[in-house]
């Protein structure tokens, strides 16, 4: 199978199936977004517990495939990780978003790099850089949101 193929079927299983959706139990963060071009909302929920672990992290969301598979892949690569590791993993991606460069944290599995690698295609595509970033930007907010 081509990577093409492979990171689209990515993306559409996320879509289809996204995990972690809906408001996480206790959640001690949250933020919200809205990408008026293509009509993506989505909503992050965390809960930071007291080691600085994200212990719980979910969304809720409507929009395009990219902007469903980007907040599902986002949940399950990061949850139950420490804010060091989600903030560099996030720093990463948009990196690889925005500068086309490659997620190399030895960090991850190579399953979850090709995982969020499978989000790269939207380089090409100017109008759908955001519909593959917002979830990430949105969870930078909900962690500068302290309550
Ligand atoms: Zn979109």
């Amino acid at each position: 199978m081509e990577l093409k193929e492979l990171y689209q079927e990515i993306i559409l299983d996320h879509a289809k199936n996204p995990r972690n959706k809906g408001k996480c139990d206790g959640y001690s963060h949250d933020a919200k977004a809205h990408n008026p071009l293509c009509g993506d909302k989505v909503h992050i929920y965390l809960k930071l517990d007291k080691d600085k672990n994200i212990s719980g992290l979910s969304f809720e969301g409507d929009g395009c495939a990219i902007s469903l598979a980007s907040a599902s892949i986002l949940t399950e690569t990061l949850k139950g990780r420490d804010i060091q590791f989600i903030k560099k993993v996030t720093d990463d991606f948009l990196n690889m978003i925005k500068n086309k460069t490659k997620i190399t944290l030895n960090s991850l599995s190579d399953d979850q790099i090709t995982t969020i690698s499978s989000l790269s295609g939207v380089q090409e595509f100017p109008m759908r850089i955001k519909c593959a970033t917002m979830a990430w930007h949105t969870l930078l907010s909900a962690l500068e949101n302290k309550d």
